[in-house]
C-alpha cells in the first residue's frame, strides 16, 4: 500500500473547520481495514488508486501543497489533519508528513478508528498534538457486524494511547446513526468508555447523513442504510442532552457529520 516516501492518498481539502482547531487542511489518506454501513466516502476505502478516486503523492509533495496555507495556520491556530479511509495504514509516508509540519511549527491532527496494529500507532503519537477516534459502538459483537470486526483492537489501542506518555489531546467521536447507536443504553455504554480515559477533552457527536450514497453507486455497491432517514437537528441535541444528564463533566458537542476517517 506504501513504500514509506510515498502514498496513495484521496484527496487535499482546505479550510476545514471541523477537523480540528482553526483552519485546517485536511489530508484524506485511501485505504481502510473497515467496511462502515454508513460510510460517506466509500471511494476512500481501497487502498489503490480506482475509477479516478485517488493520487499517488510523495511526502515532500504534500508537505509543499499543506505548506500553502501556513499564513492562515498561522492566524487561526489552524494546522494539518491526516484522515481517511484510515490513515494509520500508512504510517511511514504519514509519520513523514506529520514529522515535517511539527519540524515547521504546524499543530498535527489525525482522524482515526484506530483499527491498525500498534506499532503503527507507535510511528504516530508522539507527532501529534490531537487525536480525533471515532467510537461507532460499544459492544463488540455489534460493533462486528456493523463495521466488519470488533472493537477488541480499537478498545485496547485507545487504553494504550491513554495511559501513554505522548501529551495528545483526545477527542471521541460517535457517528451517530438513528435506530443503530443512537439508544440510551448503547450511548451510557459509550459514556463509561470515555469517562474512563483521562487524556479526554471532548466528546462529538457526528449527525448521520447520506451525502456519499450517490457515490456507491458510481461504485456499483448497494448502500445498506438505504432505509435509515437523515435525523432533525432537535433529534441530534436531545441526544446530546440525554448525554449531559448523565452527570459526567465531559464537554459534548454536535459536530459537523459523520465522516470518514473513522
Ligand atoms: S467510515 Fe471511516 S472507518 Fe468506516 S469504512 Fe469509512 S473510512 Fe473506514
Amino acid at each position: 500500500m506504501e513504500t514509506g516516501n510515498k502514498g496513495v492518498i484521496l484527496c487535499l481539502e482546505r479550510t476545514s473547520i471541523h477537523d480540528g482547531q482553526g483552519l485546517r487542511v485536511v489530508l484524506f489518506m485511501k485505504g481502510c481495514s473497515l467496511s462502515c454501513k454508513w460510510c460517506s466516502t466509500p471511494e476512500s476505502q481501497n487502498a489503490v488508486v480506482e475509477k479516478g478516486y485517488g493520487r499517488i503523492i510523495t511526502v515532500d509533495q504534500a508537505v509543499a501543497e499543506i505548506c500553502k496555507d501556513e499564513i492562515f495556520f498561522f492566524h487561526s491556530g489552524g494546522g494539518v489533519t491526516v484522515s481517511g479511509g484510515e490513515c494509520l495504514l500508512q504510517p511511514d509516508f504519514v509519520a513523514g508528513v506529520l514529522g515535517e509540519c511539527r519540524r515547521r511549527g504546524i499543530d498535527t491532527a489525525v482522524e482515526t478508528s484506530l483499527f491498525a496494529p500498534w506499532q503503527n500507532v507507535e510511528k504516530i503519537l508522539p507527532l501529534l498534538n490531537t487525536i480525533f477516534v471515532d467510537l461507532k459502538h460499544p459492544n463488540g459483537k455489534i460493533h462486528k457486524n456493523l463495521v466488519g470486526a470488533d472493537n477488541s483492537v480499537i478498545l485496547a489501542n485507545l487504553k494504550r494511547i491513554d495511559q501513554s506518555d505522548f501529551p495528545v489531546q483526545l477527542h471521541l467521536r460517535i457517528p451517530l446513526i438513528p435506530g443503530i447507536n443512537d439508544g440510551d443504553e448503547v450511548l451510557s455504554e459509550a459514556l463509561s468508555i470515555a469517562n474512563s480515559l483521562k487524556k479526554l477533552v471532548e466528546i462529538e457527536i457526528l449527525p448521520y447523513h447520506r451525502l456519499g450514497v450517490g457515490t456507491y453507486a458510481k461504485l456499483e455497491r448497494s448502500y445498506e442504510l438505504e432505509d435509515v432517514k437523515t435525523p432533525s437537528r432537535e433529534y441530534i441535541v436531545g441526544r446530546k442532552e440525554f448525554l449531559e444528564k448523565q452527570g459526567s463533566n465531559i464537554r459534548i458537542k454536535v459536530g459537523g457529520g459523520c465522516t470518514a476517517g473513522g
